[in-house]
């Protein structure tokens, strides 16, 4: 199993909590997809012998890109890539690009499934952010997605937002429960050091994030997916931390990152992974492309040690409903380990956080509010 993710790094504006990548404008469209196009045949040789099973446009704002832009883009990669078992193609996607034309031609291009960038239905927390959407742009573009045949959509919420109450935030549920979607991610807010929130923050123009408020709103989020089944339709599952779905509609793409499989990243700023080392090309353009033109791969890498890649697994394990398979780590790492990860549990960790069974520890979704405390606890320091 191998995976594409193709970093798109251009936006209209930038979000004031946003810490990724982009560039608020699109005048450099052309050379971006002709350098990417150039990187996705040099680097064909990364992921050997493995066929894609999903491919991934994110950024930025890949809506931005045309549909003629997105097909030369699919033809590369059907060109230098065994395609034969590619199963899911995830386009992300603004509220404000997905008319209904645009929603038939992602189809008719082969792109099977949407991540919708919403954050929110209350306008006013929307204009807070810097979205370029409203609530109603939010709710057609689901409709037009549905109409042009996506089954599997996807949308983004952002919680701990001060400007949002409790109740609001649970009308924001509500009405993301109601929707023809098959997948929610939803994040608490962070302020990145490179966001205009963090610049805020720092200038007291904004209060810190209030991490109470962000718990709080965590438990109401517990409380909704419990009651989001109805007799008409399945209820959603929490997969992972930050991500819920209806059953089988698990974004492959995602969980593969979180079981160490190897994924090529292409486009500035992009990681990629091979098992034993992470490559990434510069977060910048014209540097990116400079680099593609003169056949110089990545020029940052990180070899991962034995310790590194365990204390990884131990994170990423505990950030799922996977949770740590306790014969593979006594496989891997020794049974002493295992009898030491379940004393610190049964030491250290409040009973209700977690659960082992059929030799699987794993952590309720009320211990996932947790998980990178109790990870760290469990890692191995050299
Ligand atoms: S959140 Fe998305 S749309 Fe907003 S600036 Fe960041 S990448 Fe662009």
């Amino acid at each position: 199993m191998a995976g594409i993710y193709i970093h798109v790094p251009f936006c209209l504006s930038k979000c004031i909590y946003c810490g990724f990548y982009s560039v608020a404008s699109t005048r450099d469209k052309e050379l971006y997809v002709k350098t990417l196009l150039d990187e996705i045949r040099i680097r064909r040789d990364y992921l050997p012998h493995a066929p894609l099973q999903t491919l991934y446009f994110g950024g930025g704002t890949p809506s931005l890109l045309t549909a003629d832009e997105l097909s030369q883009i699919l033809r590369q990669v059907e060109h230098y890539y065994d395609t034969s078992n590619l199963t899911e193609i995830t386009l992300e996607a603004n509220p404000e690009q997905l008319t209904q034309d645009y929603c038939s031609t992602l189809r008719e291009l082969g792109i099977n499934r949407l991540s919708i960038g919403v954050q929110s239905f209350q306008e006013h927390v929307l204009r807070f952010m810097g979205r370029r959407h409203t609530a109603q742009q939010a709710l057609d573009a689901v409709g037009n997605a549905r109409q042009a045949g996506f089954d599997n959509i996807s949308i983004d919420l952002i919680y701990g937002v001060a400007e949002r109450t409790d109740t609001e935030w649970e009308q924001d549920l509500d009405t993301a429960f109601s929707l023809p979607i098959r997948h929610l991610s939803c994040y608490a807010l962070t302020a990145e050091e490179n966001s205009r929130l963090y610049k805020q923050i720092q200038g007291g123009k904004h209060a810190p994030v209030d991490d109470e408020q962000a718990a709080r709103q965590y438990d109401l989020l517990i409380e909704k997916i419990t009651a989001s089944g109805t007799p008409e339709r399945p209820g959603f599952e929490q997969y992972e931390i930050s991500n819920l779905c209806q059953p089988d509609f698990e974004s492959r793409h995602n969980s593969a990152y979180w079981s160490h499989t190897p994924y090529l990243g292409l486009g500035p700023a992009a990681h990629s992974f091979d098992g034993h080392s992470r490559q990434w090309n510069p977060a910048n353009l014209k540097h990116y492309a400079e680099n593609i033109q003169c056949g110089r791969m990545c020029e940052e890498r990180e070899e991962l040690s034995p310790t590194d890649i365990y204390n990884e697994t131990i994170l990423l394990s505990l950030r799922t409903h996977k949770g740590l398979l306790l014969d593979e780590i006594a496989s891997h790492y020794g049974e002493k380990r295992v009898q030491d990860i379940i004393r610190h549990f049964e030491s250290n960790v409040p009973t209700i956080w977690y659960e082992n069974a059929a030799g699987r520890l794993r952590l309720t979704a009320k211990g996932l509010w947790f998980a990178d405390g109790i990870a760290e606890n469990l890692f191995i320091v050299d």
